[in-house]
């Protein structure tokens, strides 16, 4: 009697992994058009069922393919900006996190689901891989927040800012100006990156930045068209992008900060190191908070938007 008790238990736990096992094979085989919440449906209950079988069944779901091709795309991916080849996006991880809602950056097990909803959400097939279609999607998203109006500031709008907020504090004073507004929003946000302890910024009491701190400062602010053509002049191979003939720096409004690494130079290997400091994650996560939007290619270069 106990026995067949014991029997009885056996065949139902194992008609029902049968169950959970056909059930789960079923949803993969509709396979790559899979919606992600199938896939976040379909995952807590194998988890539940076996742990051991989870790795097994996920390493041939949907969602193991496409992080196997993200790991691939993110160093490999071809595609063109500014007239140049590029290689990869692993230069936007944290902006693809900030933009896909990520809470932190690296979570792996959240980044499929995040970028398939996101995709869905503007009509491309959400197939949780970050593909060329995807990326431009991204890139274009990330330059329609961008600055709007480029018209030249007028002088009455600017303001000189102090040589100690700069990390060349022997920039003249033509130099060190910027669109009213624009510096005072700034300047608070400087304080909550002062205030945030886990930069751990130099500072004097009063709440500047210390002179020995780099991060933070302001590398270049408004320049006026005629030095934005001089400085063209000077390098005219200097690229597209940092000395355009429209450059949103003749707004006053756009400000290069120090990030680490070169301060203003656009080679991968420099934008690797400033990408993956502490100051250019912050940025990411919170300038938005206070008018600041990125230029996606240019990690040390903020436009105030408000
Ligand atoms: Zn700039």
């Amino acid at each position: 009697m106990k026995y067949k008790k014991v029997h009885v238990a056996l065949v139902v736990f194992a008609l029902v992994v049968v169950a959970a096992v056909l059930s789960f094979a079923a949803r993969s085989s509709r396979g790559q058009s899979a919606t992600p919440k199938a896939g976040s449906l379909v995952k807590p209950a194998i988890l539940k069922v076996n742990r051991t079988n989870v790795s097994s069944a996920e390493a041939s779901s949907p969602f193991a393919a496409a992080a196997t091709r993200n790991a691939v795309l993110r160093d490999e991916l071809r595609w063109a900006f500014g007239g140049k080849e590029q290689r990869g996006w692993y230069l936007y991880d944290s902006l693809i996190n900030e933009t896909l809602k990520l809470q932190s950056d690296g979570e792996a097990g959240d980044f499929g689901g995040a970028l398939a909803s996101w995709q869905k959400k503007i009509g491309l097939t959400g197939d949780d891989v970050l593909d060329q279609d995807s990326l431009m999607a991204l890139v274009s998203n990330w330059q329609s927040r961008r600055l709007k109006n480029h018209s030249d500031a007028n002088p009455d709008e600017l303001v000189t800012a102090p040589a100690s907020d700069f990390y060349d504090p022997s920039r003249p004073a033509e130099l060190r100006q910027a669109e009213r507004n624009t510096y005072a929003a700034y300047k608070q946000m400087l304080a909550a990156a002062i205030a945030d302890p886990t930069l751990n910024l130099a500072h004097t009491s009063d709440g500047e930045l210390a002179p020995t701190e780099k991060y933070f400062k302001i590398v270049s602010a408004f320049r006026s068209p005629e030095y934005q053509n001089q400085l063209r002049r000077q390098s005219p191979n200097a690229g597209s992008a940092g000395l355009a003939v429209h450059s949103p720096h003749t707004t006053g409004r756009a400000l290069d900060l120090y990030v680490g690494g070169d301060p203003v130079n656009t080679k991968d290997s420099n934008r690797a190191i400033q990408v993956n400091t502490p100051a250019y994650r912050w940025l990411v996560r919170n300038a938005e908070r206070f008018g600041f939007r990125p230029y996606f290619y240019e990690p040390w270069h903020w436009e105030y938007v408000r």
